[in-house]
Formats: C-alpha cells, structure tokens, sequence
C-alpha cells in the first residue's frame, strides 16, 4: 500500500520539511513538504537522496565483531556483553578515561542519540569525550563563554527587521548555515538582498551567495579579521556606534581599552593585511553606518582559521557597539524551544578558567567538557584511551595525519562503530552496531534546538521499520551502560521504553507540551529579544575584552598566513562533511581543486589538469577546476572526504592555542602539475 508521510530531514542543520511516499516498506520518493513552515517545499539534493540512503547496499543490518581477517555476526546481547566486558577490563586497569566517545554530525541530528552518547560518557566517569565541535566551530562557544560567561549563547538573524546581513567565510546557498540553520537558502537570501535591505559577502571566493549580494569582499585567507577591527575602530573614533546600548551594556574601561587596542586597525593597515582596496572597505564601513544595526554570520571560513577566536570575538564585539545583540533589527537569541535555557538562566559573575588538556596533550586548554579531536591520536598513542565508540562520524575523514590517525585507531582494544551505512570507519572497526536510519526512528532536533533560524521545533514519527536487526543510538548507549551496571535513564525509562518515550522525557522543558509537538509536528512562536541583557550578563554589560582575545589580537602578525598560497576548505552541493549521501554517478559532485588563474599560468597548469597540492603534513592528487572567482592565494578543497581532503594537508601539532582546534583553512600549501 502506497502511504505519503510528513517527516523531517536530518543530513543538515536546515531541517528541512520533507515528505516520504512508500510503497509497503519501501520508500519510493523523497520530496520536499510545500506546507513546511520553514523549509517551504525545498529541499537539497541530499535530502532527496535519503531513499537511497535507507536501501542503501552497503547499509549495516546486523551487530558483527572482527574475528582475525573475518567479521561474525553477534546477536545484541552477544556483542553488548563482549563490548562491556572490554569496556570493564580496561576501567579496571587503565581508569575511565580509557573509554572514550566520539559523537560525529549525524548523532548531533540524532535527538536522543547524542544525549544518549553523552549519558553514557558520564555515566562512566570518562574525560575522554570527543566531538565535531572541536573541528569547526570551538571559537563561538568560547566567545560565548568569554563575553557573556555562558557557553551556549546562539545569536540568531533577525531576518524579519535586519536590514544588513553579513555573511563571513559562510556559504548558505551550499552549506545551508553554520550555527543556525538557513533553509530555502536562494529564496531567503534575496529577500535579504533586496532593496533597501543589503546583503554584504565577505569570502576567499566569489562563492553562490556572494552572487545573490549587494556587496563582496574578497579578502586574502585568514585575514576578515582586518576588516572587523577596521569597522569597529572607525565607529568608535569617527562615529555610528549605539551610545545609548553601550552605556547600558558595556563598560567605559572596556570600551577606552579597546579604543587604544584598535588604534592602528585604519583603512589603510586593513587594506594592507586583507588586500582590500581602501574603497571596498570604505563602502562596507558606509552600510554599516547607514544601516546601524545588522547580523554577521560566520561560517568555516573564517572558524577553522588561525585567527578564528579573534574573528567571532570582533564580530560579536561589533554587534555590541553597533546595539545589534539581543535587539530588534539586529540578532535576537535563541534560547531553544525545547530547553528555554532563559527561563532559569543568571549572570555569572565568575568566569571558569581552562583545565589542562588530556595527559598526552596538556597543553591544550579545555574550556568545556570535552576534549579536543586533536588530542585523540595522542592519547592512544600514549595508552590513555584504549576504547572508542564512534556514534556515527568518521574520524578518518574528518581528523588531520590521516595515515597516523588510521594507524592510532586500529591499535585500539575496540573500535565500536554505529552507524547506518558502511564507511572506512566500519572498515576498521572491531565491532560494528547497525543504527536506526532517519526514516526508521521518531525524532526531534534535541541538539540542534538552539541552531534553527526561527523559535520552532518539530517531530517526525517513524516512516518505516527498522531495517535488519538496527536499533537506535540511545538504546544501544543505554545497553552498553546497563551491562556495566551503569544506568543514566531515569526512572521510569529504561531499555525496554521506545523512541517516544525518551523524547517525550527529553522534550519536559519544553515551551508546548509533547502531545502537541507530535500532534503538529511544527510548531513555532517568536523570537525573543532582551533575555541575554537582563538575565545573563552581569550588570547587563557584555565582557568586552577578554585578555584571551587580546592577547591573540595582540599578536595579529602571527595570526596572518604567510606569502604564498594557501588552502581553504569549501562545502559541496551534493556530499555532506564526512556523511556522502549517495548520489548516482551523473548527480555526484566533482572532486575539484578550485585555483586562480595566475596560479595556472604560474606553473603551467591547464583548467582539468590533474595537480598536487601538498604541505608539510602530506599531499593529494585531484583534479584543476581554473576560475577567476577564488582569491589568487587561495586553493579550494572539499573537507570531510577520503581521498582528496583537507584533512590530508593539516596536522594535529598545527593548533589554535586557546582551543586545540587543528588549523584547517588558509593553512599554506604548495600546487604542481602532476
Ligand atoms: S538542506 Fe538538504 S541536507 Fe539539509 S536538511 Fe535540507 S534537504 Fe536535508
């Protein structure tokens, strides 16, 4: 029988609104939901793959454990008490950090499952916890933490009332968003391009939504950070600032030290250190000035950099002399349908300090509650972590030294992998747990709650059953627990509950009640403005200078990637970081390295040549794709896939100093004909 069932897609942070049809157990289309609030009726070409992606022939059906060269199948209750009996050895002799989880993009879109991965960290008393934050975003919750005193502020696009939009090193129209979600990319872009509304661009390359702006920058990787300190420098000394939102929300010492701070930061020292002219900058400063409030949105352009705090620190810093933070016009902040941390949050007057990182590493600073991925490698070198469960990411393809993270991951004494669909990772692993896929599993985005361009939610129910013998994450994480006499379900769940038992529990704070989000299935309100200034900041003053940040800007020279070319990382339209939904072989996306022109004709490279780039930390070969839209320093490389990678040129000695996060964006290389 032929069912047309509304769902939710969870490849990307745009959770777009999508409609299933199947016939009996098979999903025949995958189709956009014209009646979703958010989405509109579009969708990706990822999104549409999903069918596929739940056929997939490579999909994993049962639990299986290595036996020397070969795999076993196991029943659940075999492979659960083999990985608890590891687990338990390992505890017992090595302490709790020795277990470690790594929680990858697609358990960040799996509600219950990244809490459930992260229950069971806790619940084992293990340090060694590892996520994708740190290997593109660790600067916004740091800049978060540093100015506010709360990690998990998430400003958000006023998109109804802002009349200048800034995306930074971000390309919506493929990425779909960085921190917030932007579906129906094209459509909501050129509502924020059109007159007099503006839409300002600042990216290495001539990217799909610089094309739909009113105005671009094109600064050299690396350095948007110039143009920031430029604007904010100018509006202090030669005016546009808000003076009636700083004197209620910063401090007069703060502001006459970061005055003295961007003394220097002119046109002219801009010009000099992004390579844009005096003019372009000028004309941005004019908006600015013109338009008084606006949003910046930064994506991994700028967040996998070595300047990346200092960048998220100036555009945070240039809301709040602008009177954009927290008001109407400007970036509102979302405070999650589903958590509502404003109902019971308070400024903390203290901030936390870093703790050293794990044994292996310990000069890496650890702000938060996990450690950086940098460190993962090391620590199993050195025997500190010995077993890994991986809750649907790719480590392989996502990490740098990717022979050495290979060689460190197949020392482990287990590698538990869940996932939905063979990868390299499955490859290696010693034990392999087969998830329940997007459309085998009711859902809500738990994690991703605060990241949505508006103040929604919404549930999907399961379309279809549970191919082979597949379970969800958080049922697989609370097994593992409970067969080490661990629990981190409370009362009365346990594992006997369904999907929707725990997201009914996950869902308590929520700011309707679970039966009508199930009911509706999209429900949403309006953003709120000023609970950030009156309820979390202490005094309602932003902390406007962190020494962290000074002392980076301080040393901004070290900051800028030297003379010469320089490798940037780009989203793809149809693969997704570390996740490749399948395409057919006509809708796949090239693998391309985008050069200048002048790079070509420097070392005699013609448009589909193939190349190397190298680095000190490796090389790879892929092909030329010549165009004059990306800077002239710039060689533009896909992250995330095995084979032609970013990854392959960058190493985990190569860090951000306050964060651990592994430089993996104007990072310097070398090009050559093959
Ligand atoms: S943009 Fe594409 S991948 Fe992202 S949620 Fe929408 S359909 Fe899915």
């Amino acid at each position: 029988m032929t069912r047309d069932v509304k769902s939710f897609c969870r490849f990307c942070i745009a959770l777009c609104g999508i409609r299933v049809t199947t016939d009996g157990e098979t999903i025949t289309s995958v189709k956009g939901d014209p009646d979703h609030p958010g989405s509109r009726g579009y969708t990706c070409a990822k999104g549409r793959s999903l069918g596929r992606w739940h056929h997939h022939p490579r999909r994993i059906l049962e639990p299986r454990r290595q036996l020397g060269a070969d795999w076993e199948p196991r029943s659940w209750t075999d492979v659960i008490d083999d990985i608890a009996a590891i687990m338990r050895r390992n505890i017992d002799s090595h302490g709790p950090d020795s277990v470690g989880v790594y929680m990858g993009t697609a358990a960040s879109l799996d509600g219950a499952g990244k809490w459930a991965g992260e229950q069971l960290s806790r619940s084992l008393g293990s340090r060694s916890k590892y996520s994708a934050i740190s290997i593109d975003n660790p600067c916004k919750p740091l800049v978060s933490l540093l100015m506010s005193g709360h990690s998990g502020l998430v400003p958000v696009l006023d998109d109804q009332r802002c009349t200048l939009t800034v995306f930074l090193g971000c390309n919506p129209v493929i990425s779909h968003g960085h921190l917030n979600g932007l579906p129906d990319p094209v459509v909501r872009l050129r509502e924020l391009a059109a007159a007099p509304r503006e839409l300002w661009v600042i990216d290495t390359r001539i990217t799909e939504t610089a094309r739909l702006a009113t105005g671009v920058l094109q600064p050299r990787p690396g350095t948007d950070f110039a143009i920031l300190a430029f604007l904010i420098h100018e509006l202090l000394e030669n005016g546009g600032c808000d003076a009636d939102y700083m004197e209620k929300h910063a401090r007069a010492d703060e502001v006459q030290a970061l005055r003295q701070l961007l003394a220097e930061w002119d046109a002219h020292r801009a010009s000099e250190v992004t390579g844009c002219s005096v003019d372009e900058l000028v004309g941005l400063l004019s908006a600015v000035r013109q338009h008084g409030r606006l949003s910046v949105q930064t994506g991994t352009g700028t967040t996998m950099t070595a300047a990346a705090n200092v960048t998220e620190w100036l555009v945070w810093v240039l809301h709040v002399v602008t009177g954009s933070y927290d008001a109407p016009g400007g970036m509102w902040f979302h405070p999650g349908f589903l958590r509502q941390v404003n109902l019971d949050i308070a400024p903390k007057e203290a901030l936390p300090s870093a703790s050293p990182g794990p044994r292996s590493r310990p000069e890496l600073m650890i702000w938060g509650d996990e450690f950086p991925c940098s460190a993962m490698v090391d620590e199993i070198e050195a025997g500190n972590l010995r077993v890994l469960v991986v809750f649907g990411g790719n480590p392989l393809s996502a990490f740098p030294d990717a022979q050495r993270t290979l060689a460190a991951l197949e020392k482990l004494d287990a590698l538990i992998v869940l996932d939905v669909v063979e990868n390299e990772m499955s490859e290696i692993a010693t034990h392999v747990l087969p998830a329940r896929g997007q459309l085998e599993r009711a859902d809500i985005p738990f994690y991703y709650d605060q990241f949505n361009f508006d103040f929604s939610t919404q549930f999907t129910p399961a379309i279809v059953s549970p191919a082979g013998e597949s379970q969800s994450m958080w049922w697989i994480a609370a097994r593992m627990a409970e067969e080490l006499g661990l629990t981190f379900l409370p009362q009365p769940l346990s594992t006997s509950s369904t999907d929707v038992d725990i997201l009914r529990f996950l869902a308590t704070r929520s700011h309707v009640s679970f039966d009508e989000i199930v009911e509706k299935q999209y429900v949403s309100g309006s953003p709120t403005f000023g609970w950030v200034l009156q309820q979390a900041l202490p005094e309602q003053r932003w902390r406007l200078i962190p020494q962290e940040f000074v002392a980076q800007l301080q040393r901004w020279r070290e900051l800028i990637p030297p003379d010469g070319l320089l490798v940037t990382s780009r989203r793809q339209h149809r693969q997704l970081n570390s996740q490749c939904p399948p395409m057919s072989h006509d809708n796949a996306d090239q693998l391309v390295a985008f050069i200048h022109p002048d790079t070509a004709v420097e070392r005699g490279i013609a448009d589909g040549d193939e190349i190397v780039v190298s680095s000190p930390s490796g090389w790879i070969a892929i092909q030329a794709k010549v165009s004059a839209e990306v800077h002239r320093d710039s060689v533009s490389l896909t992250h995330g896939w095995i084979g032609a990678n970013v990854s392959l040129l960058t190493s985990a000695s190569n860090v951000d100093n306050l964060t651990g996060m592994v430089l993996q964006t104007a990072v310097p290389v070398d090009v050559r004909r093959r």
